[in-house]
């Protein structure tokens, strides 16, 4: 082990390599499991500023992060977006990817095409404009396809993320496999989680991946693809083409292979999706950052943490 992974290796030998970096809380749709109809967002002036915001994220690639996902709330809502992607372009990482609704991502592609960011998560939930409507409460679906399928044709590296939920969007599995096949872009089904707003509804509306599994086994073979140890998703080659991806979040948990930390708008880095604590680094000199690393990963847990009180959007999805 060299010294500088030394600060980055838990005592369960995970090393932290993946940083997601939570831009705001703020966001532009309302999707069902995610937020309530009227949500209180921090006041702009608590984010971080986008020089801190990269000047922490040089430092920890400095000492071992290899790829970083910007996500929120909705990262695209911050006006600041593109001096962050463009600073944050210039470190030397493996991956730099953004997690986004797609809501606003259309006409940003042109200016992210010749930077280091290429892979873009796309959550969406339904293949159907009224579904879509009822699910993230805003009439956007045509918005949202169509800069899936432009980034597509520009080459960024797409995949589609989609909570799946009993009785409101699970009949569209096989459609989003057909989808799928149809566009040469992956989707990876998320087990809906029962954090925030989906605590009172989670026993009515969770899915485990099995029961989707078993569904599309019925009409096509899933073939599994050799999965990275730390990879959150469990993916599959299905017979008509398509890609898929189940992540089982509530089933079973990949937080022994975790190898993930994330910054919180206010800068604050955090061991975990389910804990509040952290430690803010935004005042931090660089040389003590190896010492708050070492404290905040040896706060991570081995296993999944049955209670979040913050909701998703606040910490970063
Ligand atoms: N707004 C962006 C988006 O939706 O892609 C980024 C932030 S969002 C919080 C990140 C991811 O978290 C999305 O893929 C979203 O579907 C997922 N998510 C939010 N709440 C969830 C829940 N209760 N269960 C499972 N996934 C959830
Ligand atoms: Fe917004 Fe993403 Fe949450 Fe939907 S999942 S409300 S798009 S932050």
């Amino acid at each position: 082990m060299s010294a500088l992974d030394h600060h980055m290796v838990d005592k369960h030998g995970r090393r932290m390599r993946k940083l997601r970096i939570s831009l705001l809380d703020a966001c532009n749709l309302r999707c069902l499991y995610c937020m309530p109809e009227h949500p209180t967002f921090m006041p702009q002036k608590d984010w971080a500023s986008a020089k801190d915001l990269v000047q922490i994220t040089r430092n920890l690639v400095t000492l071992g992060i290899e790829e970083i996902r910007l996500t929120g709330g909705e990262p695209l809502m911050r006006r600041d977006f593109i001096e962050i992607a463009n600073e944050l372009s210039t470190l030397p990482v493996k991956k730099l990817g953004l997690t986004t609704n797609a809501l606003l991502l259309e006409p940003y592609l042109s200016l992210l095409q010749h930077t280091k960011l290429q892979q873009l998560n796309i959550s969406l939930d339904s293949l159907d404009a009224e579904n879509f409507k009822r699910i993230t409460r805003r009439d956007a679906f045509s918005t949202v396809m169509d800069a899936v399928l432009t980034a597509k044709v520009m080459g960024f590296t797409v995949k589609i993320n989609t909570v799946v939920m009993k009785g409101v969007n699970d009949h569209e599995l096989p459609a989003f496999v057909a989808w799928s096949a149809a566009h040469d872009i992956p989707v990876r089904f998320l087990e809906v989680m029962n954090i925030g707003v989906m605590k009172s509804q989670f026993q009515e509306r969770f899915v485990p991946a099995s029961d989707m599994m078993a569904r599309l086994r019925v009409d096509y073979q899933l073939s599994a693809l050799n999965n990275v140890p730390d990879s959150t998703a469990r993916n599959f080659r299905v017979s008509n083409g398509a890609k898929i991806g189940f992540i089982t979040s509530e089933s079973n948990p990949f937080c022994t292979g975790c190898s993930r930390l994330r910054l919180t708008p206010k800068g604050q880095i955090r061991p975990c999706l389910f804990m509040q604590e952290g430690i803010d680094l935004k005042s931090l000199a660089p040389e003590d950052y190896p010492e708050a690393l070492a404290t905040v990963i040896a706060m991570k847990p081995i296993g999944r943490i049955p209670h979040q009180p913050q909701p998703m959007y606040q910490i970063g999805g």
